[in-house]
């Protein structure tokens, strides 16, 4: 009996191990290129995971769609699903708490020719902020991206602020952008533009991946719309099995 007791032991623990294998070896097929061509995936889907009240607004899951379809080759369709969990709240989180919450909550992932990526929508604020300056966005692993979005509200919507939109929908892109490769992070650059300052960073002020974009130095050099990627990044992704 204490033979089949281990053996009954070993079999769940075999389970076990396989189910979280899968898990990271689905999100380990994913890079810049099988997210921007067709090679392997002719679909994605975007779960976008939101904080009970820090859900994002139905402009920015729009501008999140148009941004994707204009620069990904995704023959059957992109589509968004979200969602809304409500974990205990914390005033800050670490990106290793962001991964557990991930962890937790994600319920799609990539498999056969469904390709997928995650938003997560916290509240609370990053806990690496530091002198004043606030991160309203990180891109971590290969598909997933956290976005502060109690940081975002504080720094929007008032008199000499962007709209709360153009803010969620400036840093959503620019994090996207960094999943896909920008800059020098997977997709390799037509021509160098990489800020020597800041790492994985456009070095035009005016484009989407300018490092401000996911900073509250964003509203700084605010000039009332969303910044498009530039010629320099968009090459890298077209080189890259985007359009
Ligand atoms: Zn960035
Ligand atoms: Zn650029």
């Amino acid at each position: 009996m204490k033979f089949r007791g281990i053996l009954i032991t070993l079999a769940m623990l075999i389970f076990v191990g396989t189910n979280s294998c899968k898990k990271i070896s689905e999100h380990n097929k994913i890079n810049p290129h099988a997210l921007l061509s067709d090679d392997k995936y002719s679909k994605l889907v975007v779960e976008i995971q939101s904080f009970e009240g820090q859900e994002p607004d139905a402009n920015t899951l729009e501008n999140i769609r148009t941004f994707l379809e204009a620069r990904l080759n995704k023959p059957d369709g992109i589509s968004l699903v979200s969602n809304t969990i409500n974990p205990e709240r914390a005033s800050k989180y670490s990106l290793s708490e962001i991964e557990k919450l991930e962890q937790k909550n994600r319920t799609i992932f990539s498999s056969n020719s469904k390709a997928s990526i995650y938003f997560l929508f916290v509240d609370g604020e990053f806990a690496d902020n530091a002198n004043g300056n606030v991160t309203l966005g990180v891109a971590y692993g290969a598909s997933s991206m956290v976005i502060f979005e109690n940081s975002i509200k504080q720094l929007s919507g008032g008199f000499g602020q962007p709209s709360t939109t153009i803010l969620e929908s400036t840093v959503s892109l620019h994090e996207i952008g960094h999943l896909l490769g920008l800059v020098n992070n997977g997709s390799n650059m037509s021509l160098a533009h990489e800020d020597t300052d800041h790492a994985r960073h456009c070095n035009n002020n005016n484009c989407l991946m300018f490092w401000q974009s996911e900073t509250s130095d964003f509203i700084k050099n605010f000039f009332g719309s969303i910044p498009a990627l530039d010629e320099n990044c968009i090459k890298d992704l077209q080189k890259n099995g985007g359009k």
